[in-house]
């Protein structure tokens, strides 16, 4: 499929958000980062089988001064969250965040003292997969979605003002169960 296909006429009208959008979603980085099980099946997903240099996510990025994207894969403990929280900060704007696995998503199976039951209590999240652990298929439709979804992000002020809400509210969420989140 060429994109004279989808051009005929050979004249293509865009915005420069929907420009700015398209190239993002195509060139995250993610942080090398992984908590437990979950990270096992995140690895498969960048492993030949699944190859997530497909689209330009082979390399998982030693720094977070260099990533983009973070993909948290496995239950969040209390002793982890500020170092989460300190990774999420190294990271440079734009940056993501996608909750792999029961767990990170919401605490899961482990509803407890020890677990942060939901990492969006840390960090704001972007997109959520359940599953435990989620197949790296789900894991690409996850990307996927994700990738749709920055690329119908507003740029600039719009933007800015828009992650100070989310993250806000998302903060500002009311756990699930009794226990509380490190930051409550
Ligand atoms: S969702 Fe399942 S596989 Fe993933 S961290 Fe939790 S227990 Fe492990």
């Amino acid at each position: 499929m060429g994109i004279e296909e989808k051009l005929p006429s050979g004249v293509l009208l865009s915005t420069v958000e929907g420009l700015v959008g398209y190239f993002r979603k195509a060139s995250f980085w993610p942080v090398t980062f992984g908590l437990a099980c979950c990270a096992i099946e995140m690895m498969t997903y960048g492993a030949p089988v699944y190859d997530s240099g497909r689209w330009g996510q082979e390399v998982f990025r030693a720094s977070p001064r260099q990533a983009d994207l973070m993909i948290v894969a496995g239950r969040v403990s209390q002793k982890m969250a500020p170092v989460v929280r300190q990774i999420y900060d190294q990271m440079p704007n734009p940056k993501y965040v996608l909750a792999m696995g029961v767990c990170a998503s919401s605490g899961g199976m482990f509803n407890n003292y020890a677990i942060v039951q939901g990492v969006d209590h840390i960090v704001p999240v972007d997109m959520y997969l359940p599953g435990c652990p989620p197949r790296p298929e789900m894991l690409i439709d996850a990307m996927f979605k994700l990738m749709d979804k920055v690329q119908h992000q507003p740029l600039g002020p719009n933007r800015v003002r828009a992650e100070l809400e989310r993250e806000a509210r998302q903060l500002a969420a009311i756990p699930s169960e009794e226990m509380k989140g490190l930051l409550r």
